[in-house]
């Protein structure tokens, strides 16, 4: 492709909202433009990019056996009430209504509308096991859609569901699409590694998210320093705790004026942040629980919610958390609390601790768990942390990463075919509920998170196998009339080899044509000048190396060729 035939429109100045690498250069190296708040455009190498990517997974999913089908993306309410998934999935679902005032969602997930098709036209075991995959854009409403391509409201994701006669079958296809994810991102060039994960809203009760590990990541990650054992925060377990065994002294009242916060109190009282405890005030579809936790941990609102089988969990305000506690806020306790009481493990363990005594300005001392009050459930209702000791093997430790989540396997079960009644008949002649799995990659997000993970102060660094183009092909002094038949010359002969070629014949200056080759990232750059023409040379530079090579004219095609078929097939970091 000749430079001044497309439109890429580089930026010297990034926007201002855009905060992460991948969003400012795919701005600046004109991939991208914002349409609304999380809506894009993709400019011609902003979507062969995406086209790359698209392809890579074609290739596996296709080798894994699945088949590629399209739904559509706007679906009839009707099938999200049937799932219960209506009034579920709260605001991130779009919602709108035709003129016939049928309501309907534009799809940010399609259990639904699948297994509404399969439903209607598999009916026997003999038809099983199906794996159907779609690649789409999706709409959700986020919250904070920002960041570009990593969080964006409308994104291209791969969605695939697979139905299954057995519980069995089902779970091997989980590890055929665990696997053949592992191939799509390695070919995709990422560095990235699977973890156990919450299943969220999709539901189900075995799940893996593939991690690309990049500081700007969203998700914090814990990983065992001894065993295999990873997971998102989210979900990561806590180890038990070893309890000591309980004070015998008796709780009393200590005064505490104005003192509230977790640093004020222990601050005044003399304490570690391990020896108090946190009293948090949630309302779980709308009715009040309390939630304790240690001073120095986080409260995990999923594993709570979990253990609630709640719908909706916010933290209640300060009106909500007086009329529950008969104190103002800062001073809640569990000693003489009248709702359900949620204790962390921890909290169980401990010999004795100070909280809040649900009057203002007071505390409890010597606060036994079970002896002075009754908690409703003790369970693992905190963050794990980083240094814990490992769960699984009880040897390690864990350390912390942070991750963008590129793709989610799921093992659903019956999830949705059996409140949709997606049934077939099996051999014995019994009518079953299909057995499903989902599995989704945000092919959009691979593109920001390849970015994240390959860049420099210049600009992208992209791997070949998802490069807009493969070589640019830079020709320094358009108007000598050497230097052009040289660069047209090696244009044709690359074109010809089958090589990817973005050539630069722009009437600019050097530097200007240097600076938005690197901006844009191609992996490998040709220049063609006066001097090197004259002795008979070009020279040939990898993006990801400060080296610049010379290479014989008649040798420079050949070369570059072997270079980018070597690494045109993916995992080439
Ligand atoms: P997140 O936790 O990041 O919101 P999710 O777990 O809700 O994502 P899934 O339902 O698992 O997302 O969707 C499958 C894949 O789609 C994710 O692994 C992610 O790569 C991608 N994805 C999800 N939401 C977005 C988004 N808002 N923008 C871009 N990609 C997204
Ligand atoms: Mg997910």
């Amino acid at each position: 492709m000749r430079l001044s035939k497309t439109l890429i429109p580089t930026l010297k100045e990034a926007p201002a909202e855009a905060e992460i690498p991948s969003h400012i250069l795919m701005v600046r190296g004109g991939y991208l433009r914002k349409v609304a708040a999380g809506v894009y455009s993709f400019l011609p190498i902003g979507w062969r990019v995406i086209q790359k990517i698209s392809r890579i997974i074609r290739e596996e999913m296709n080798r894994a056996g699945a088949q590629e089908v399209f739904l559509p993306a706007v679906i009839p309410g009707e099938l999200w009430q049937e799932s219960g998934r209506w009034d579920q999935y709260g605001e991130q679902l779009l919602r709108f209504k035709d003129r016939k005032g049928a309501d309907f969602v534009i799809g940010p997930t399609h259990e639904e509308v699948i297994v509404d098709l399969v439903r209607g036209d598999v009916r026997s075991y003999r038809q099983l096991p199906l794996n159907l995959y779609q690649i789409q854009s999706k709409f959700r409403d986020e919250l904070r859609a920002r960041a570009g391509l990593m969080r964006g409201r409308e994104f291209i994701m791969k969605d695939a569901y697979s139905f299954h006669a057995t519980d069995e079958d089902a779970r091997r296809e989980y590890q055929n699409m665990y696997d053949t994810y592992t191939r799509i991102f390695g070919r995709c060039g990422l560095a990235f590694r699977a973890v156990e994960a919450d299943t969220g809203a999709i539901g189900g009760s075995l799940s893996h998210e593939f991690q690309v590990l990049t500081e700007t990541g969203e998700d914090a990650l814990l990983a065992c320093d001894a065993c295999t054992y990873a997971a998102n925060v989210e979900e990561a377990k806590a180890r038990p705790p070893v309890s000591a065994p309980p004070s015998s002294a008796a709780f009393e009242k200590v005064a505490t004026p104005g003192k509230k916060t977790i640093e004020e109190v222990t601050a005044f009282l003399g304490l570690k942040p391990e020896n108090l405890v946190k009293t948090l005030i949630y309302l779980a579809d709308g009715k009040p629980i309390a939630a304790l936790v240690r001073g120095d941990r986080n409260l995990n609102e999923i594993k709570l919610k979990r253990a609630l089988q709640a719908r909706e969990l916010v933290l209640a305000a300060d009106k909500a958390v007086e009329d529950a506690t008969g104190a103002p806020v800062g001073f809640a306790g569990p000693v003489g609390l009248r709702i359900p009481i949620y204790c962390d493990l921890e909290i169980c363990a401990l010999s004795s601790f100070v909280c809040g005594a649900n009057a203002a300005d007071a505390h409890y001392k010597n606060v036994v768990a079970k002896r002075d009050f009754a908690p409703t459930e003790c369970g693992d209702f905190r963050d794990a942390a980083v240094g814990d000791a490992c769960p699984r093997c009880e040897k390690g430790h864990f350390a912390g990463y942070r991750g963008v989540e590129v793709g989610q396997v799921f093992f659903l079960g019956t999830k949705y075919s059996a409140p949709m009644k997606c049934n077939f008949l099996d051999g014995d002649g019994k009518e079953k509920p299909m057995i499903m799995g989902c599995y989704g990659i945000g092919v959009t997000r691979i593109a920001a998170a390849a970015i994240e993970q390959n860049h420099d102060k210049d600009g992208i660094v992209w791997p070949v196998a998802i490069a807009p183009f493969e070589v640019a092909l830079v020709s320094l002094q358009v108007g000598d009339a050497q230097v052009s038949e040289v660069a047209e010359r090696l244009y044709a002969e690359l074109e010809k080899a089958g090589i990817e070629v973005l050539y630069d014949e722009r009437d600019e200056r050097p530097g200007v044509k240097f600076k938005d080759a690197d901006l844009i990232g191609l992996p490998y750059r040709i220049a063609v000048g006066k001097k090197g023409v004259a002795e008979g040379v070009v020279e040939l530079k990898a993006r990801r190396s400060p080296e610049v090579l010379k290479v014989k004219i008649e040798d420079v095609v050949r070369v570059v060729s072997e270079k980018v078929v070597a690494e045109r097939a993916g995992g080439g970091r």
